[in-house]
């Protein structure tokens, strides 16, 4: 990994479609990955969280959702390449995976919301394979149901939309219990799925 610190947080250096190309290799790699797309709150957010922080550091690759973070980076020796917002990655990921046997799980947004941008992603891409939905408002109990769902249905990849930083923490410390390859925290990319 080509790495460039935006105070602490460790940003992968990638164009988006290198980024696809990093997906794609941690869906070959055994176990499981996790991506996380921080916007400049997220990184100064961290700066006072340091689960937030920990959990940044730990992630398989960081991209930069945010023009801001991209120029943050201008003087660093290693130079953030561009932009590599969370909606673009999905859509681009889905293009891409589209004609494979890949699948995706979306889990966030209000009641409604994640079948809706099923139901409009499965239309703009034919032949994505979205194996389960469920919305991101949970109690405690009906959490251990999700995670049980997301584990039986094992989709390649897990679209996590619960809002930053509630998303990246919630996907560190249950994604051992996923059986998801790949784990990428969207923020609200459900609701522009779902126009
Ligand atoms: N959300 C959720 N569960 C929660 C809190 C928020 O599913 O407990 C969803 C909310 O419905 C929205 C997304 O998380 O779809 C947050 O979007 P926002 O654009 O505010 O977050 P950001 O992109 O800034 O992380």
């Amino acid at each position: 990994r080509k790495i460039t610190q935006v105070l602490n947080v460790p940003f992968d250096a990638v164009t988006m479609k290198e980024a696809v190309v990093m997906v794609k290799l941690l869906l070959e790699t055994g176990g499981q990955h996790f991506i996380c797309t921080p916007n400049p709150e997220i990184v100064m957010e961290a700066q006072k969280d340091k689960e937030l922080m920990s959990v940044l550091r730990e992630a398989d690759m960081v991209v930069p959702d945010g023009i801001g973070v991209v120029w943050a980076s201008k003087y660093s020796s290693i130079r953030l390449k561009e932009r590599v917002a969370g909606y673009d990655l999905t859509q681009n990921l889905f293009a891409e995976l589209a004609k494979t046997e890949k699948t995706f799980y979306f889990f966030g947004g209000a009641p409604g919301v994640a079948t809706e941008a099923a139901r409009r992603m499965q239309r703009k891409y034919p032949g994505l394979k979205i194996v389960g939905v469920h919305n991101g408002y949970f109690d405690a109990k009906e959490e251990k149901l999700i995670i049980r769902d997301i584990k039986k249905l094992s989709p390649s990849i897990l679209l996590v939309g619960l809002g930053a930083p509630k998303q990246e923490k919630w996907i560190y410390d249950n994604m051992r219990l996923l059986g998801a390859k790949v784990s990428i925290g969207v923020g609200g990319s459900f609701d522009v799925m779902a126009g």
